[in-house]
């Protein structure tokens, strides 16, 4: 049997009012890969990432997840996706653990996947024992770290992360990179968004260049620089942004 490609997206298509944010773009993500977004302010990223976890309507064009299409079936979409918005915020009374149970109770059909979960988040964000203490206590790392173990407990077949080191310290953001690459290993494909060239460059298997809601060029890190004769990510992006 075909495996069904973790993302397709064909000719989508998204206006606000006479903003026309995304002008038909289309890409594939397969099972496993990490594939990134890169483009300036207002590209479009965030609201093709926003399409793909179902939070807003495409105004024309297709996206499936796993052979679900996002318009016609929502609610499996929902299920089989996580998503880490780039601006996200966390209930600043809850403490860290309490946060993670209420949020893991929303995915969980039984006590066993609950724990599982709350493991994995407690693994994954690393806060150890301040996870005790309420989350308005925490500083902006933190909480980014609490909201990525969030997106990641549930074990998402497409993880959607919008710039998912935004505000971490060097050694941090390092760590949720490995933890993300650590995750697609294991089987989670990923489609991403950031800021960062470096990060890019380590992190993805495949990267889209979108300016102005068009896709310029897609291809690996390594096919790009190649394409562009540039030793880095960075000139790449420069000469297509251009
Ligand atoms: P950044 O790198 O700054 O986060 P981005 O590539 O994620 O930018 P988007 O947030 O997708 O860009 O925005 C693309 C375009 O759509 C922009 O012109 C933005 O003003 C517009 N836009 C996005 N969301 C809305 C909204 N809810 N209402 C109206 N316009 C919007």
């Amino acid at each position: 049997m075909l495996l069904k490609q973790a993302l397709l997206i064909e000719n989508l298509k998204k206006s606000f009012g006479n903003n026309e944010a995304l002008k038909g773009i289309s890409l594939s993500v397969e099972p496993n890969e990490i594939f990134a977004l890169i483009g300036p302010n207002g590209a479009g990223k965030t609201t093709a990432l926003r399409i793909v976890a179902a939070l807003l309507t495409p105004s024309g064009g297709r996206v499936e997840v796993f052979g679900n299409n996002v318009r016609e079936r929502p609610d499996r979409v929902r299920e089989i996706i996580s998503y880490l918005p780039e601006e996200a915020g966390a209930y600043k009374n809850l403490t860290g653990n309490g946060y993670l149970r209420f949020m893991g109770e929303l995915f969980a059909t039984q006590r066993r996947e609950l724990d599982d979960f709350l493991q994995r988040a407690r693994d994954i964000c690393g806060l150890g024992d301040r996870l005790n203490d309420k989350i308005g206590t925490y500083s902006k790392g933190m909480v980014r770290k609490l909201l990525l173990a969030r997106a990641l407990m549930t074990r998402p077949r497409l993880a959607i992360l919008d710039e998912p080191t935004s505000g971490l310290d060097v050694i941090n953001a390092l760590e949720v990179r490995n933890l993300i690459k650590g995750f697609a290993r294991e089987g989670m494909s990923v489609f991403l968004s950031s800021h960062n060239m470096l990060e890019i460059e380590y992190l993805s298997d495949r990267v889209g260049i979108i300016h102005q809601g068009i896709i310029y060029d897609m291809g690996t890190p390594e096919e790009l620089k190649g394409k562009y004769g540039s030793s880095n990510l960075e000139e790449v992006f420069a000469e297509v942004a251009r």
